[in-house]
């Protein structure tokens, strides 16, 4: 049994929780029989023999059931009523138990899992502590021991302890070191299939790149030929599933590379009026085909030339942008650009691509960036993608140390917001954009020859005849003289005695490769062709390649599978000018013909929002750039906007008529709009909304944020003018460049320092609007109570009552909210009011410059949903206690 015992002690397949179980339970057998034998009480042999049967048996049941945490429980539970029997049976401290004592401290601590480890723990100190307790203060309660018998029992346990807890660590130890070897082979495997993943990878795309090349070029054949109309649909739909099939092979080599860290960022310095005219070129054929506007807004601020991975960038905005056409059925399409710099020599863009298309619903927006998922899959079952080009995105632009957001609004539109740092290489700004590199030839446009030379020599080299044939017929209507050579033996071969104007050279052939036959034709001793320019054609998707081809001497590459337009404008570019009669063709005075260019509005980095109810004056809220979300009055005559549609006054006199006249917050659509609006003017927005227990308005915000990443809704936890401080402040700060976590902080913060309290004069409107009930109401007008209201962890509440005539319980008011001048910041007042007269207001203003006088007061009238809740009469001094949330900003509201 013991050697069974062992064996699975030793066993790997067996959990390492078993086994510790397992181990630890067995020495605490082994120790038992000796605590026991060490008892001097008679009985200690029937509990010997209990014990041992009872932790085998628990151990045996929890191992079946696989339940070690109930059985390491009930084992412990058995040690603690043990441990005291012995210890007043075996001397106490003059005996050999105390050392047993640490030995249950050490199984729970291996056995037990979860909160019974720090509970038995404590059960186990206090038991230790009790049992010493008790025997100092009752010796007559121990057996006694001679002293002899105490040395010996003391040596025999220390040497028992010793080495049962010396055998646990010692298995601990080989376990670690058992451990730590499978981890680092399992880590070695994975590293190898990693990389047999990879090559599997890369060269299945090379492979089915070869095949892919021949039916698109061979399609695009068909395509430029006399055709009928059934055929040339055939021979379209096969170019689009082809290059489907393409975008997907280069993402899952991506993916793959992402994946096992193989994805390298390379920065380079790069022109950036280069690289958006590219992405232009790209995109905008796309968009006009679908007969959307492509705008483009960049920043003149721009620098010419920053350092970064421009393929990587290149991809993160083309892949946006094909799927903001792909996404979009009518309206546009818009990239713009926008920087700011953040260092001496250092520089953040903002890329945002915007389109008026199907936008994406909010419960989807969190998996939107998850691979392979595709959302609202029934919507976009006619639009190709495989739900991995935003994965890439994601991931490419955090390798790229950047963030990206997405603010959505279902069948409105999205807008995907890059942030990328890099550094300054050329500080000239790159003042209005014009497209650069219009005679660059887009891939997607419909084939136009546009030149030909017949006097041209042009030698291609490749191993595959597919190939060879394809670059051959693409070239066909150019009229240039081809030669093929199947091997780069071939080549030197002809190139000794043929000069060619121009060589295109597969790279990957066998025997000799294309850079080793390039190498070799520069140092061919009496070739023709030792000058002549030489363009890769590469199986091999990355970005890599660039640079590679261009460090061994390349003029240029193509990647297969190869577009005719692309090898023409390729061959174009390196072919002597003497030889070729460019066609007439418009194609390329077209391109970007289409495409608006804006000049960059500037966005401001941070909004700070609120609702109509803020209740603040225009002029700090045009001083503070702060945009209201307006509320809605409903009367029998309809629905007004709040403030701009129906005043105050003529709300209140509209009830007093005994009308209807109730506020509404703002919809979850009408807070997506404002959302969207705002966000063309600010890169992010904080929306600061009215006391979340006191108004839907919060809920509703929030809903409509959850399309939005780049909004983010702060209750106020007050409402009216006193919410208006807070989002006083929250402005402030954000002129001041803070964070919109330091914001967020503060305004949080905040809450607790505002002080909200108004006085009503009637009870009516409250009661009407369900603020109070009809009870109250009606003791109020018995007794001429007005109560105050007071806001209080953003829940409305009747803070105190006062009694008497208005003019005295205005007084009594004033007085009470004023009554530590000391404790208030007396920079800024808010006497917000709604139906009041001069005469009162006066004399509210006398009563304030009287007990605590303020640096500045406004006198503000409350808006329309405010002053329909609270009715004529009533009025509140808003202000904010002194606190240390302000001293950073300490002009603040000034
Ligand atoms: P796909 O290949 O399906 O386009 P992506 O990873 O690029 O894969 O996008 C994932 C999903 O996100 C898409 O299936 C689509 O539902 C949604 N999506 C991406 N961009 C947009 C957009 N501009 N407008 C609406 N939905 C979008």
């Amino acid at each position: 049994m013991i050697k069974k015992w062992l064996e699975i002690i030793f066993d790997h397949k067996v959990s390492l929780r078993e086994r510790m179980f397992r181990l630890v339970t067995g020495i605490s057998m082994v120790a038992l029989i000796f605590i026991l034998i060490l008892g001097r009480y008679t009985g200690n042999l029937f509990l010997l023999a209990g014990s041992l049967i009872y932790m085998y048996i628990v151990a045996k049941i929890s191992i079946q059931k696989e339940a070690i945490n109930a059985g390491a429980t009930a084992t412990v539970i058995l040690l603690l009523v043990l441990f005291p029997v012995v210890f007043f049976t075996g001397g106490g401290i003059y005996g050999g138990v105390p050392e047993w004592f640490v030995l249950c401290f050490i199984y729970i601590s291996v056995t037990l899992e979860g909160r019974r480890k720090p509970l038995f723990f404590l059960l186990c100190i206090a038991e230790t502590l009790i049992c010493y307790y008790i025997a100092y203060h009752y010796p007559e309660l121990l057996i006694p021991t001679t002293t002899a018998q105490a040395y010996f029992d003391s040596v025999r346990s220390v040497i028992l302890a010793g080495v049962l807890t010396s055998v646990l660590l010692l298995f601990q130890n080989h376990l670690y070191e058992v451990e730590n070897k499978l981890t680092i082979q399992q880590k070695k495997e994975i590293e190898e299939l990693n990389q047999a993943e990879n090559h599997f990878f890369s060269s299945m795309s090379h492979e089915i790149r070869t095949p892919i090349n021949t039916i698109i070029g061979l399609n695009e054949m068909i395509l430029r030929g006399d055709i009928s109309d059934d055929i040339a649909e055939n021979a379209r739909n096969i170019q689009g599933a082809s290059k489907m099939l393409l975008t997907l092979i280069n993402d899952i080599l991506d993916l793959s590379k992402i994946k096992s860290g193989k994805m390298e960022i390379v920065n380079t310095s790069y022109e950036t009026g280069e690289l958006f005219s590219e992405i232009v070129n790209m995109i905008w054929i796309k968009a006009r085909e679908k007969g959307l506007e492509f705008r483009l807004q960049v920043d003149p601020s721009m620098p010419s030339m920053l350092c970064g991975d421009e393929v990587r960038i290149k991809q993160v905005l083309v892949n946006l942008l094909n799927n903001a056409v792909k996404y979009t059925k009518e309206g546009s399409v818009t990239l713009s650009v926008r920087c700011e710099r953040v260092g001496v020599n250092r520089v953040r863009v903002w890329y945002s691509v915007e389109d008026t298309g199907l936008g994406v619903k909010k419960e989807n927006i969190p998996y939107i960036f998850d691979a392979f998922k595709r959302v609202d899959e029934k919507k976009n079952r006619h639009i190709e993608g495989t739900g991995l080009g935003l994965s890439i995105v994601k991931q490419l632009v955090e390798l790229m140390n950047g963030e990206i957001s997405v603010n959505s609004v279902y069948m409105n539109g999205s807008t995907f917001l890059v942030t990328l740092e890099q550094d300054i290489m050329n500080e000239k700004e790159l003042g209005t954009f014009t497209l650069t590199s219009r005679t660059k030839v887009h891939e997607g446009a419909q084939y136009q020859r546009t030149f030909e030379a017949p006097d041209a020599h042009l030698l291609v080299v490749d191993d595959n005849e597919m190939n060879l044939l394809v670059v051959s017929k693409l070239l066909s209507d150019t009229k240039i003289h081809i030669d093929t050579a199947s091997s780069a033996a071939e080549c030197l071969k002809l190139t000794q005695y043929q000069h060619y104007d121009c060589i295109l050279m597969d790279h990957l052939m066998p025997e000799m490769d294309g850079i080793e036959c390039l190498h070799a034709l520069h140092a061919q001793p009496g070739g023709l062709c030792q000058d002549v320019p030489v363009i890769a054609l590469t199986a091999n998707a990355g970005s890599d390649n660039q640079q590679l081809y261009r460090k061994e001497g390349f003029s240029g590459y193509l990647a297969k599978p190869i577009s005719g337009a692309l090898l023409e404008a390729a061959v174009l570019s390196i072919l002597p000018k003497e030889l070729v009669h460019l066609s007439e063709v418009a194609s390329q005075s077209e391109i970007g013909k289409d495409v608006l260019i804006f000049e960059q509005a500037k966005r401001i980095s941070l909004m700070v929002t609120t609702d109509s109810v803020c209740d603040l004056p225009e002029s700090l809220r045009k001083e503070f750039g702060i945009k209201i979300c307006p509320y809605y009055i409903c009367t029998e005559q309809g629905r007004f906007l709040d403030n701009s549609e129906l005043m105050a006054e003529e709300l209140l006199s509209h009830i007093a008529e005994g009308n209807e006249g109730n506020s509404h917050p703002p919809e979850v659509e009408d807070y997506e709009k404002f959302f969207a609006r705002r966000l063309n003017e600010a890169q992010n927005v904080i929306h600061i909304t009215m006391a979340k227990h006191v108004s839907e308005g919060y809920h509703n915000a929030v809903e409509a944020a959850k399309s939005f990443e780049n909004v983010t809704v702060i209750d106020s936890g007050h409402l009216s003018s006193s919410m208006g401080l807070s989002v006083l402040y929250a402005a402030y700060m954000a002129e001041h460049h803070a964070s919109k976590d330091e914001i967020i902080k503060t305004v949080k913060k905040l809450r607790r320092y505002i002080s909200s309290a108004f006085i009503i004069d009637s009870t009516h409107m409250m009661c009407r609007a369900g603020q109070i009930s009809r009870k109250i109401q009606i003791m109020c007008d018995a007794l001429l109570l007005h109560p105050v209201i007071v806001l209080r962890k953003s829940r409305m509440a009747v803070g105190s009552m006062e009694m008497g005539s208005f003019n005295h319980v205005i007084k009594g008011y004033i007085k009470k909210v004023l009554l530590h001048p000391g404790a208030i910041d007396r920079r800024i007042l808010f006497i917000t009011y709604a139906g009041m007269d001069d005469k009162s207001l006066q004399y509210i203003q006398e009563l304030v410059r009287q007990y605590c006088p303020f640096e500045r007061v406004y006198l503000q009238k409350a808006s329309s949903a405010i002053a329909c809740n609270c009715g004529p009469g009533s009025f509140g001094l808003l202000f904010m206690r002194k606190n240390d949330a302000l001293i950073t900003y300490s002009d603040a509201g000034k």
